[in-house]
Parts: C-alpha cells; structure tokens; sequence
C-alpha cells in the first residue's frame, strides 16, 4: 500500500514537474530547398568564387564551396588566418609561443562547428571543460554545472547555489517566462528595444536572481553591459543554457587554436585546391557595368569571379562598401540600399586580453580553467593557459611558473600603454587572487592584444542588422555576407553564428549554380516551455 502510494505520489510529482517545466526541444534539421540537385559541380565546370576575410565565417563558406568543386580564393587582409581566432607566434622568455587572440570556448549548440570540426577530423584536439566558475565582490563564489535531465539540472544548479535558495527562484516564476517560453520568432520585436537590464526591472526580476545568474553572460559579450539588448540577452540565455540540458556543455582545445583548428583547416582548404591570401587587404569591389554583378576587386581587376562572399568583420564591410564606384555603375542603388542599414549597426567598445607569464603558480585558485568576475571591472575574466593547453603546460612544468590571461573587455581606460596596464589591473587582481600578492608573484613577460573590431548587440540595432543573403535581396544576386554580426533566423551566437552564416552564404552560391546545398542543425526555436502541457 505504502509503496503503491509513493509510486503515485512520483508519476504525480512527473506531471506536475512537466506541466511546471515543459520539456526541452530537440535540435532541428533545416534541409536543402533543392535536395533532387547534384552535390558538386560536374567535371569540367569550373566556377570562381572570392571569399574577403579569412575568419571563421569565410573558412566556413570556403570549406563548403572547395568540397562541391569551386574554385575558391581567400583574400585575408592580416598576416595571419583565423580572424578573431587567430594564433601568433610570440617571442618570449627565449622561446616561441603561439599566442592566441583570446580564450574561446565552444558550446554544445554548436551544430555547424561540430560538423566542420568532424570534417576536418579535428574532434581529437577538443576536451570537455567541467563547471563554470565565478566570483564576484557582491555575491558568494559559485561554481555551476548542469547535471541530469531538464528540469532536475536547473532544480540542481539552484540548490548547489552559494547565493540562491529554491523560493527565491520560484518567486521568479514571471519573468523566467519569457526564458523557458523562449521564442525566436518574436524575441526582437518584443525586447530589442529593452537592454538586458530595463527587461530585469520590468518583469521584476530579483535582483540577486538576476545578478548571479543572468547577468554574467552580459559580460563575456564583449559589448558594453547597460546597453545590451534583452532580445539578444535572451537569445543567448536560450541558446547556451536553456534549450537544452546539454546547453552549457562547454569544451575548450588542448593546444593552440592555429595547430588545434585553424591550420588543419588551412590544409585541407589548400588540399582541396583554394588559394590562400594573407596580406591582401581587399580595399573596393568590381561591378559589371552591364548586369550590375560583383566580378572582383580592385587589386587584382584581371580576376573575374562568379560569386563573391563578404566574410570581413563589420568595419571590414563598410569599408568596402563606402569605397567610391562609377558614377552610373548599376550597383550603386542596391550597394547604397545595403550601406542604409549596415551603417546603423555598431562596433562594440574597445576591449583588452594581455597574457602572462609568471614566475609561480597559483595553489588555491578554486581549479578555475576560466574564471568570470562579473562585477571586478576593468577584469572580466582570467584564464589559466598552462592548465589546458599544451605549450603553456609544458613550459609550466619545465619552469614552475604559470601563464595566465587577463580579459579587460568594455576598455574605458583609452590608450594607455601595453607596460602600464598591470600596474592599472594589479588592484583589482590583487582582490580576486590575493595569493598572487601574498606570495610575491613576479611577472616574467606579458603580451597585449588590443582591438575594437567585435560588432555591437546594442538594444535597437536588429531591425538594421542583415540576414546572409540580404545583398541579393537589395539587387546583386552574386553578393552574399558572412560573419558574426549578421542576423540569423534559428538561435545562434559568436563562431557558430560565424560558420553558420558562412554557410548560409555557401548555400546561396550553391543554389543559384543548381547545386544541392548543404543541410543546416539548429538549435530549437522555443524555450522547453513553462506550463506548457
Ligand atoms: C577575446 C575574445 C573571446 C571570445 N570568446 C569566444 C568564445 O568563448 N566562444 C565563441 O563562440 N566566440 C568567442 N569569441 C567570438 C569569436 O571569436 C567570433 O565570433 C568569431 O571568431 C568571428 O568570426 P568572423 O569570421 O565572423 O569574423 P572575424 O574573425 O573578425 O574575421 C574577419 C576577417 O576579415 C578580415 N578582413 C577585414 N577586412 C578585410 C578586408 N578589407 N579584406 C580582407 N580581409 C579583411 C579580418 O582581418 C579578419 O581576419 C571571442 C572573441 C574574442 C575577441
């Protein structure tokens, strides 16, 4: 009797949890519109295609394009490929390190990443990174990671909580509404007037609730926190934490971006018989003065191209969209019509990463790969090189020191030089890891990166932000764009927005040659729901 009521009570507790709750979504397949077309180019047929910019997002595009038979040139303005996710060779201490432009982290969402990352057979540089840790002035340190089915991992990160009880995050029910009823298709119109913040006040959210678990994604975007968009913000909650009980599953490589991603990927794009430009800033397009087409740019005006991708960060863009064409060039309206939105959207501020190399390591850093400090400005961030990655290690284990890497995103000191920003950092770092100080920590060498090239997601800016195949929808059919500060149509952010708009821009090449273009997953559109049954 006693057993036959408490198995009620548990298929009771199930509904009631599902009905609470809902239930996540799986990913979702978006097939090719023209799945009865030939997956490559027939012997024989040879067409060109120019790709500007060698970042994720034209790598993507590249590698699609190579695979079906085009011939592909990437035209890289750096000296190096990669974009955002570049690596360098650094001197230092007598030695050579591959420095990288920034620690990045890849997500379980990241659909499009996986595939290229199974093509290129690169899934063996990658390991899986255990718990996200945090730390903040305000607010206990927490160390979270989901655990078990939706909706036991959230139950469970609640109560592993340092700072949150369950009723404080049930009284959130309201606005956590707008998180588990996520939807895609009216997110913006709803909140891409509201920063992050005006959403927070407005649905009453609690302010602890919100600070600990909400808000800390605001400063890994690189952008300028009381002005991000809700709409975005949601998105991204959506996407690397709610869609899915896996969603926050993260994993990081065990070397250097270049040898882990970028160089095999090189490889097989030059095996495939693309040519590789670095050094080869494209400054203005080719116009066909009869069909208004792109044909090529204006370094190389022998070279005629059937198709051109532009795959260059926002600034990259505009540049060369502002750059002078012919009077009566019968692009000029359609180029004029594309620059009316593209000149609305923003660069974020400008943002810091300055490596490390120390003559000690830390003992009692909590085991924090990667730890985020939310409210420790101007740090947002401090990575651990020589606990995950291979140079680094090694050089760690030779010596006893350690590398680390400082992440000053939203940079509101201006110019100051690369010497004098420990000096402007060592208080703030002092109160996240006093042992550095206590312990008489030495710097050894350092290297700065400092740039303002991220795009902004500023509240307001969606309704300018392109699609992929916006050109073509403004007049000039052969002209597609790529990159992360596009919009997209599914969930998606940062390098998997990046490769998935690279595809998309591939797929427009390979449906206007009548090829059948490449399948896209995605994640769902809608939250797991709450109330939902
Ligand atoms: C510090 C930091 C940390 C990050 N962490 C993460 C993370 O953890 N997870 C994540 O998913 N993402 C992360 N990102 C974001 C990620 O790096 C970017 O979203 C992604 O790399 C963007 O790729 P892209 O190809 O769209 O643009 P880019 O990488 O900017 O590539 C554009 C390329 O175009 C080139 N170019 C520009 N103009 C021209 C021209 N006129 N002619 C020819 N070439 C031109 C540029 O030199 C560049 O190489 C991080 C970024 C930074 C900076």
């Amino acid at each position: 009797m006693g057993l036959k009521r408490t198995a009620v009570s548990i298929v009771l507790a199930g509904i009631f949890i599902v009905y609470m709750f809902g239930y996540p979504k799986s990913a979702r397949i978006i097939p090719p519109a023209n799945p009865d077309d030939p997956p490559r180019l027939p012997e024989g047929q040879q067409r060109n295609v120019l790709i500007i910019g060698g970042g994720l997002a034209g790598m993507s595009a590249a590698l699609e394009l190579a695979e079906r038979g085009y011939q592909v040139t990437i035209r890289e303005a750096d000296s190096v490929l990669g974009g955002r996710l570049h690596t360098r060779p650094v001197e230092r201490l007598g030695q050579t390190f591959q420095v990288e432009h920034g620690f990045h982290a890849w997500f379980h969402n990241y659909h499009q990443f996986k595939d290229i990352r199974e093509r290129l057979d690169i899934d063996k540089n990658f390991q899986t990174w255990g718990s996200n840790f945090f730390r903040w002035r305000k607010y206990l340190p927490e160390e979270i990671s989901s655990w078990g089915p939706y909706p036991i991992n959230m139950l469970g990160i609640v109560l592993k909580s340092q700072n949150l009880g369950i009723v404080s995050a049930m009284k959130n029910q309201g606005p956590l509404a707008d998180l588990m009823n996520f939807d895609m298709d009216v997110v913006y119109d709803k909140y891409d007037q509201y920063t992050f913040d005006e959403w927070a006040k407005l649905r009453n959210l609690d302010t602890t609730f919100y600070d600990v678990m909400l808000r800390p994604a605001l400063s890994v975007t690189l952008n300028e926190e009381n002005t991000l968009s809700a709409a975005e913000m949601l998105m991204y909650s959506h996407f690397y934490f709610l869609s899915d009980a896996e969603a926050d599953k993260r994993e990081i490589t065990r070397m250097d971006y270049g040898s882990a991603v970028i160089n095999p990927w090189a490889k097989r794009l030059q095996e495939l018989g693309a040519r590789i430009e670095l050094n080869a800033k494209v400054e203005r397009l080719l116009v066909d003065d009869k069909t208004g087409k792109i044909i090529g740019e204006s370094s190389h005006p022998e070279e005629k191209y059937d198709h051109v991708i532009l795959a260059p960060n926002l600034q990259g863009v505009e540049e060369i969209l502002t750059a002078p064409l012919k009077v009566d060039s019968p692009a000029k309206q359609p180029i004029q019509k594309i620059l009316k939105d593209v000149s609305q959207l923003e660069i974020a501020p400008p943002y810091k990463v300055l490596r490390a190399w120390f003559d000690k390591e830390l003992e009692n850093s909590g085991s924090a790969i990667f730890l985020q400090v939310p409210d420790f400005d101007p740090v947002s961030a401090i990575g651990q090189y020589h606990w995950h990655e291979k140079e680094s290690e090694e050089w760690a284990n030779k010596t006893g020191g350690s590398i680390m890497e400082f992440h000053l995103y939203d940079w509101k000191f201006g110019n100051v030089r690369d010497e004098d920003i420990w000096g402007l950092i060592a208080p703030t770092v002092k109160e996240i890891y006093p042992e550095m100080f206590e312990r008489d920590f030495k710097m050894l060498a350092y290297h700065v990166n400092s740039y303002e090239n991220f795009p902004s997601f500023k509240k307001g800016l969606q309704q300018y932000r392109p699609n992929a195949t916006y050109p073509s929808q403004c007049g000039i059919p052969n002209l597609s764009f790529a990159g992360d500060w596009l919009r997209t149509s599914y969930p998606s952010a940062l390098m998997e927005r990046a490769v998935s708009t690279g595809r998309e821009a591939a797929n427009h090449v390979l449906l206007s040659d009548h090829i059948r273009q490449a399948p896209f997953k995605v994640c769902p559109s809608r939250g797991p729901g709450f109330g939902s049954m």
